[in-house]
């Protein structure tokens, strides 16, 4: 009989994983199935630009189905996780129906979901950027504040409109904050009635640094220029809880908002975390170096929701990086598994990490510890994420954007449909689903 590799997840990690099985297993070695709740991947480094309307939100998917051709595909939801059973339960996106799948080799990629810690009043209010979703959710967003703006006689409450505040300082919060500054100051001569002094951009960074973990220049050149183009960059002072009108920080401090963006962390899914897996302190599969489950025989986890030891004592980095290179070692252990071989570590040095500031300014760290910053850094970023976006035609739509971009000023269109039929139906999906809170 066939093993049965069941691959839970349509990310970087599960694809990775995915199409080296496809490469390598030999003709009826073994099937693979795939469950993710969406039918494409999501290129995540581009996020902020969808969010800021730089980048189609469209050209940062590829649809799994055109990246794997010998991989059965369902669309799902992962609802329970037997490794007793070795079974995974799921409800169909579309359908609703529920289904289970049994497997021989199980590899749970199902990334991370973003954690608020409890803070009172913050998973209910904040705008996340972590799914295609909360991208186009905060495009929208945006283009409803300054519409709203433009049409107040109310000075305080224009204000207030414009006043939009990131939570933490770390890669993803910075680059949404440099790319909120480009569409903000880009746009405003559509508004006639919003001044440059009506809009107010806050980063609130609960550690003494921008950019943590990475080298100090790096984080320090971020700063420079998020001063220097208005940003008010708060350091040292974390965020103790929010109401519809602001949000007040540990120091006492109060912000007027109607608008908070959230990067100040994520956790494992909660799928992942309710599974008898074992698991870190911080809510991830701990596995052992070769990515296996001690004590699960055939449970494999990789990923944002996987803590890999790094051979010193670590763990390695939740990062799109990671997560493309830990797949193919992954698959090559399940087939020495298969095989009656054995099994490898995974290992990998990092290439560094680079950040966007948005205005045709980066920082990037190259091997060695060496940074870049300014313009080259930014075409390097630019240059490098392109060449890793899945395919030549993800890479021309998402290289066209960037150019229409500096010719013309980016599109302010709502999109949203607002006729009567529109918003009956989307009352109607409040009623029957409302929208879930972020956590
Ligand atoms: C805005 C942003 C910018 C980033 N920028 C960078 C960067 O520049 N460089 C970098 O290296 N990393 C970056 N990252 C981090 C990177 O995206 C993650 O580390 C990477 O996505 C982890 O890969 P993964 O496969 O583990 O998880 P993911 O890519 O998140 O994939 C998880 C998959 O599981 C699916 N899934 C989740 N739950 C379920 C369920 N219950 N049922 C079915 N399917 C489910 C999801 O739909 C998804 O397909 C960024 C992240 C964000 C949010």
């Amino acid at each position: 009989m066939k093993a049965r590799i069941l691959i839970l997840g349509g990310g970087f990690a599960a694809i990775a994983t995915a199409q080296r099985l496809e490469r390598c297993l030999h003709p009826g070695e073994a099937e693979i199935i795939m469950i993710s709740r969406e039918n494409f991947s999501l290129f995540t480094p581009m996020l902020p630009e969808v969010s800021s309307g730089e980048i189609d939100v469209r050209h940062v998917v590829t649809p799994v189905r055109s990246q794997l051709r010998q991989t059965e595909f369902i669309l799902g939801e992962v609802r329970n996780i037997d490794c007793e059973r070795k079974i995974v339960k799921f409800v169909h996106t579309l359908r609703g129906d529920e289904g289970s799948v049994a497997y021989d080799h199980l590899v749970v990629a199902l990334g991370s979901v973003i954690s608020t810690y409890g803070l009172p009043g913050i998973a209910e209010r904040v705008f996340a950027l972590k799914t295609l979703e909360d991208a186009g959710i905060l495009r929208n967003r945006f283009m409803w504040l300054l519409e709203l703006a433009d049409s107040t006689p109310d000075d305080q409450e224009r204000r207030r409109l414009l006043t939009m505040v990131v939570i933490g300082g770390g890669f993803t919060g910075v680059e949404a904050t440099g790319e909120m500054v480009e569409l903000f100051f880009d746009v405003r001569k559509f508004f006639p009635n919003v001044r440059k002094s009506d809009i107010r951009i806050a980063l609130i960074e609960g550690g003494p640094a921008l950019l943590a973990g990475l080298p100090p220049k790096m984080g320090e050149y971020a700063l420079a220029n998020l001063k220097k183009r208005g940003v008010e960059v708060v350091l040292g002072d974390g965020v103790k809880c929010a109401d519809d009108d602001g949000l007040e920080l540990a120091s006492g401090r109060r912000i007027e908002t109607r608008t908070i963006v959230w990067s100040a962390g994520v956790r494992v899914s909660p799928i992942v975390q309710q599974s008898a897996l074992p698991h870190t302190k911080q809510g991830a599969i701990a596995v052992v170096p070769d990515m296996s489950v001690t004590g699960f025989p055939g449970v494999w986890a990789i990923g944002d929701c996987a803590a890999i030891p790094d051979g010193n004592g670590g763990f390695y980095p939740q990062t799109a990086q990671h997560a493309i290179r830990e797949g193919p070692v992954l698959a090559d252990n399940i087939l020495a598994d298969l095989r009656g071989g054995k099994t490898q570590a995974f290992k990998y040095t990092s290439l560094g990490m680079m950040a966007s500031l948005g205005g045709r300014k980066a920082v990037a760290e190259l091997p060695g510890k060496r940074v870049l910053t300014g313009f080259p850094a930014w075409f390097l970023w630019r240059s490098y994420y392109l060449s890793r976006l899945p395919g030549l035609e993800r890479k021309l739509r998402v290289a066209f954007d960037w150019t229409l971009e500096l010719l013309f000023p980016r599109d302010i269109s709502e999109l949203r449909v607002y006729s009567s039929r529109a918003q009956s139906s989307a009352a109607d999906d409040a009623g029957i689903r409302p929208r879930p809170g972020n956590e």
